[in-house]
């Protein structure tokens, strides 16, 4: 089964911290930005191709009116192969959303919201630059319950000016006291051109080891709490997991529709250029392969390495590879308590994720 992934490239306003993109959110932009996407999702029409998940990304998907959004979903019915279960997840702005809202995104066929909370602390927040505060956000969640969304996920950020651990581990009891059922949390990277890039950033936010030590308690709290940590970044109660995303850590095939919208399908890793304007003016998206055939052993270990459930060794010599050269370069690393080895396979530890990258290249090459 396949996965749809549908960037929607608007904000109100760009977070000082966010490399991800969008534009300045404009109406009849966005009404042109959604005839151009419709357009490339019913060029599938025809080709019998599975879907069992939807997800709207971002940029803030939650700029876009209900009835977009219900528009956008029939040319996927029409053009798609649909599973009984759909999962359909939209990334909201609590600051977006109102009761009525979430009710119309809820009848339009949007089963699964996630709200970028970030933090429970308005001093953070508001050095986030974010346009909510946390009454907003809770109100938000307990909104789109009442509205009928059983599936509601809330992302957190670790690392951000003047969070301390005390304040984390708030942020995170008072996320798992509402009624949600999966959480992301994921550490702030000050990225090079984004307003965060500057010292004043760097002077307040924790150091590197306090970031380590945060990560490590946030996943205890969790735990304690009913989410359990299924990936690096995210953590959910049970069977609650994100279908979409895990996807991408399955080396599952998902189709990208939008700028800078990316896709696995056909054995071809592909994306699209990150211009809003070009996507809207050509007939079709313009679709840039970044790999051909991408090496199936070393995909199963870089992703599969970032769930918690880690890798197989079964799975490495059906795959054509020779599980006994990883087993052995894994030793180190287990010996250093960055991961844990059995018969049927390896995993990495909170402390192995934190350097994850760093041991997928040694185990591989
Ligand atoms: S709302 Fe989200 S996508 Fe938009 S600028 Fe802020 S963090 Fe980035």
């Amino acid at each position: 089964m396949t996965g749809i992934y549908i960037h929607v490239p608007f904000c109100k306003r760009k977070c000082p911290y966010c490399s991800f993109y969008s534009v300045e959110y404009d109406e009849g932009l966005c009404e042109s930005y959604v005839i151009a996407l419709k357009r490339n999702i019913e060029k599938y029409k025809g080709e019998a191709v599975f879907i069992d998940t939807v997800y709207f990304g971002g940029g803030t998907p939650s700029l876009l009116t209900p009835y977009q959004v219900r528009d956008i979903l029939k040319s996927v019915k029409e053009s798609f192969i649909l599973a009984p279960e759909m999962e359909v997840t939209m990334e909201a702005n609590p600051s977006s959303v109102d009761f009525d809202k979430l009710c119309e995104y809820r009848n339009a066929g949007v089963n699964r919201i996630s709200f970028g909370v970030q933090s429970a602390c308005d001093s953070e927040l508001m050095a986030l630059g974010r346009l909510h505060d946390y009454e907003l956000a809770e109100n938000a969640v307990t909104n789109a319950k009442r509205a009928g969304f059983d599936n509601i996920s809330c992302d957190l950020m670790i690392g951000t000016p003047r969070q301390t651990m005390e304040s984390l581990l708030n942020s995170a009891r008072t996320l798992c006291d509402l009624p949600i059922n999966h959480i992301s949390a994921y550490m702030l990277k000050i990225e090079e051109g984004t307003m965060f890039d500057c010292d004043w950033v760097r002077d307040n936010v924790a150091d590197e080891d306090t970031v380590c030590e945060m990560y490590e308690n946030l996943i205890h709290v969790l735990k304690i709490n009913g989410f359990n940590q299924y990936e690096i970044s995210n953590f959910s109660k049970y069977g609650c997991e994100s279908k979409h995303n895990t996807k991408y850590w399955k080396g599952e095939s998902y189709l990208g529709f939008g700028p800078s919208a990316h896709s696995y399908f056909d054995r071809k890793r592909y994306f699209v250029p990150s211009d809003v304007y070009e996507f809207v003016a050509s007939d079709y998206q313009e679709e840039i392969v970044s790999e051909e055939n991408p090496d199936k052993i070393e995909e199963y270990v870089m992703l599969g390495l970032r769930l918690t459930e880690g890798i197989n060794f079964l799975k490495i010599t059906e795959l054509g590879g020779n599980p006994n050269e990883i087993y052995e370069k894994a030793q180190v690393f287990k010996g250093s308590g960055l991961m844990e080895i059995s018969e049927e396979g390896l995993k990495l530890t909170p402390k192995g994720f934190l350097v994850s990258n760093s041991i997928i290249t040694q185990l591989l090459f």
